[in-house]
C-alpha cells in the first residue's frame, strides 16, 4: 500500500504537516506521512500528564510572528488565546527581566534609570564597540557590555551549548535584543498567542483530510524500498542522516533532557519561564506551562530543562565547522531536487528556525514547487 502514494513526507512536524496539508487541500492529491515517533506535531507536541496538566514533551513553545500570512494560515487550524511571554532570570539571588531592560539594570546595579535617554547613555558606556560581530560573544558585548554579558549570557550559553559563546555564530545571541525602555515582553511581534487548547490540536486539524495518511512508529529508512520509486519525497529529518553521513562526519545537534515535577500547588513560580544563567544550577530554565496555556486546574507541573549533547536533535549548532559541513550536504541535497527529493525544515535546512519561520519556509517552499507535483 505504500507504493500507492506519489507524495511522501518524512516527519509530521511543522514543515511536514504544512506540506501535507497543502498537497491534500490545495492540490487535492493523496499524501503519505511517515513519522518515526508515536505522535504527530514534531517538537511542538504537547499532552496531558497524569495529573491532567497540559505540558510540552519537547520543551516550551510560544507562538509569535510578524507575518500576517503565517498567522492567517495557522489560524485556519486553531483558536488562539492571547499570551505575551515574559521571562525572568535568577541572577545573584534576584529575579530580573530578560531581555535586558531598564528594570534589569536598575535591579542589578542598584540604579534608578528613569527613561530611554538615560538608559541609552548607560548602555553606551557599557557597550564594547564592535562593528560586524563575528560570534555570539561579540554580539552580546556590543549590545549589553561585559558585565551584563557575564551575568546573564556567558554561562547560560556555555551550559546550553557546551561551547564558549566565542565559538558560536552570532545568530545565537542575536536572538536576544536589548531594550532601552521598560518593555519586559520576550517578543515584540505583532501576533503573540498560544493555541487553544493545545499545539497538538493544530496538527490534528491540519492533518484531518481523508487524503492524508499518517504512519506513526515507522522509520523511513526501513520502509524506503517499499515506496513507489517515482514518488516525490519531502524529507524533514536531519540532512546528514539522510545521506548516511557520507561526508564523513555528522553535523552537531544540541539536545535537551527534561525532568517533570507535579506539585500540589496552584502555581510554583511567577512566570512561565525562569532562566538560571549561573553555573551552580545544572539546569538552564524551569518552565511552568500553566502560565502560558491558561489551563484552570488546581495543580501544576514544572519542567527542569537540562541541555545535552546526546538524544533527539533539537537545535542545529551554528559554528564554522558545522556550517561548512552543512554546505556539503546541502549541495548533495540540491542535486536530488531534480529527482523529486526535497529537504525542508529546521533539521533538513540546519537552521535555528522559530515556529513561524518553519511555517513560512514550508509555505514558500510549497508555492515554489507545487507546479511539479
Ligand atoms: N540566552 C542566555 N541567557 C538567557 C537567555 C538566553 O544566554 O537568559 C542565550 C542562550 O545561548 C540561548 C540563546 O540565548 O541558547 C537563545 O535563547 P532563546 O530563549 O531564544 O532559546 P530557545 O527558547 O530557542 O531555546
Amino acid at each position: 500500500m505504500l507504493e500507492e502514494f506519489d507524495c511522501v513526507i518524512i516527519g509530521a512536524g511543522i514543515s511536514g504537516s504544512t506540506i501535507a496539508e497543502r498537497i491534500a487541500n490545495e492540490l487535492r492529491q493523496p499524501v503519505l506521512i511517515i513519522e518515526k515517533r508515536n505522535h504527530i506535531g514534531g517538537n511542538c507536541f504537547d499532552f496531558y500528564d497524569k495529573a491532567g496538566v497540559l505540558v510540552p514533551l519537547y520543551g516550551p513553545h510560544f507562538f509569535h510572528t510578524n507575518s500576517d500570512t503565517v498567522f492567517r494560515y495557522v489560524s485556519n487550524f486553531i483558536k488562539w488565546r492571547k499570551y505575551e511571554h515574559r521571562v525572568k532570570a535568577l541572577v545573584k539571588g534576584r529575579l530580573v527581566p530578560v531581555p535586558v531592560n531598564i528594570n534589569t539594570v536598575n535591579i542589578l546595579f542598584r540604579l534608578s534609570i528613569k527613561n530611554e535617554k538615560e538608559m541609552r547613555s548607560w548602555l553606551e558606556k557599557e557597550q564594547v564597540k564592535i562593528n560586524n560581530p563575528k560570534n555570539s560573544e561579540e554580539v552580546a558585548l556590543s549590545r549589553v557590555g561585559k558585565r551584563l554579558y557575564e551575568m546573564i549570557f556567558k554561562n547560560y550559553t556555555k551550559k546550553q551549548w557546551e561551547k564558549d559563546p566565542k565559538d558560536l555564530g552570532p545568530e545565537v545571541l542575536a536572538r536576544i535584543p536589548v531594550r532601552d525602555n521598560f518593555d519586559d515582553r520576550y517578543f515584540t511581534d505583532k501576533y503573540q498567542v498560544m493555541p487553544d487548547p493545545s499545539y497538538t490540536q493544530i496538527f490534528k486539524n491540519m492533518l484531518k483530510s481523508r487524503r492524508i495518511k499518517v504512519l506513526l512508529n515507522t522509520d523511513y529508512f526501513k520502509v524506503k524500498s517499499e515506496l513507489n520509486p517515482k514518488a516525490k519525497i519531502f524529507f524533514t529529518g536531519p540532512i546528514d542522516q539522510f545521506f548516511q553521513y557520507s561526508e564523513g562526519k555528522a553535523l552537531e545537534y544540541r539536545s535537551l533532557k527534561f525532568e517533570y515535577q507535579n506539585l500540589n500547588l496552584d502555581y510554583f513560580q511567577m512566570s512561565a519561564v525562569i532562566n538560571y544563567p549561573e553555573p551552580e544550577f545544572p539546569w538552564t530554565r524551569i518552565t511552568e506551562p500553566k502560565h502560558a496555556t491558561g489551563q484552570k486546574i488546581a495543580t501544576t507541573t514544572i519542567i527542569y530543562e537540562y541541555p545535552s549533547s546526546s538524544g533527539e536533535p533539537y537545535y542545529p549548532v551554528p559554528n564554522e565547522r558545522n556550517l561548512c559541513l552543512y554546505k556539503k550536504y546541502q549541495s548533495l541535497a540540491e542535486k536530488l531536487e531534480k529527482k523529486g527529493i526535497y529537504f525542508i525544515g529546521r533539521l533538513a535546512n540546519y537552521k535555528y528556525f522559530n515556529m513561524d519561520q518553519a511555517f513560512e519556509n514550508a509555505l514558500n517552499f510549497f508555492d515554489r514547487i507545487k507546479k511539479e507535483l
